[in-house]
């Protein structure tokens, strides 16, 4: 596999994606090389429209491809209601419950002193702005009960708390330190309706 700089390059460019190793990239490259029904010019079209068209929702942080999405703009969500979650990914985790109907907040993270993450590499700014402009009832802290989660929804409650919202945290449903992306359906809704204010 190391006869072409192309075929290398590929592999490499795989390999900086979540869970690809060496061996999974050039099976890979080898696949699209040998596929004969142009796979690889579909796969490079949806890389480029994927750069070109989508974007992150300047209102809630998710990802759309307009502007703002398809949940901030409809007016059957409760807009009163604002579930805050770690990455856009978790929107479609959330959504799939089909049980959920307020607006979302991504934040793009969690604080984490350690690796260098303030509250100012988060979208925190745009949420306290989102609760200051007055219509918004309820924030719903979905962080990962990991340690960082837990930190940041702690201290998103002391910013929040004295713009006069009302600060819940999901249940305990979900276990400690795992990811939301990978909890079930009907333990996200459990953890969504048993939430407690912080
Ligand atoms: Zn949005």
């Amino acid at each position: 596999m190391e006869s072409s700089e192309t075929v290398k390059k590929l592999s490499e460019e795989f390999q900086k994606l979540p869970g690809i190793g060496r061996k999974t990239a050039e099976r890979l490259v080898f696949a699209l090389l040998k596929s004969k029904n142009g796979m690889a010019t579909t796969l490079a079209k949806a890389l480029l429209d994927l750069v070109e068209k989508v974007k992150l929702c300047t209102v809630c942080g998710g990802i759309t491809e307009t502007e703002p999405c398809a949940i901030c703009s409809s007016d059957k969500r409760d807009k009163t209601l604002v579930c805050v979650v770690e990455q856009p990914l978790d929107i479609a985790v959330l959504e799939r419950t089909g049980k959920y109907q307020g607006a979302y907040h991504v934040l793009g993270g969690t604080l984490s002193p350690l690796d260098g993450v303030g509250p100012e590499s988060l979208r925190i700014e745009q949420l306290i702005k989102r609760v200051k402009e007055g219509k918004i009832l309820e924030v719903i802290v979905a962080t990962n009960p990991t340690m960082d989660g837990e930190a940041t929804a702690l201290y998103l409650s002391r910013v929040l708390r004295p713009l006069g919202c009302r600060i819940s945290r999901i249940a305990r449903g979900v276990p400690v330190g795992s990811d939301l992306e990978y909890v079930d359906e009907i333990t996200l809704t459990k953890s969504l309706e048993g939430r407690r204010e912080m």
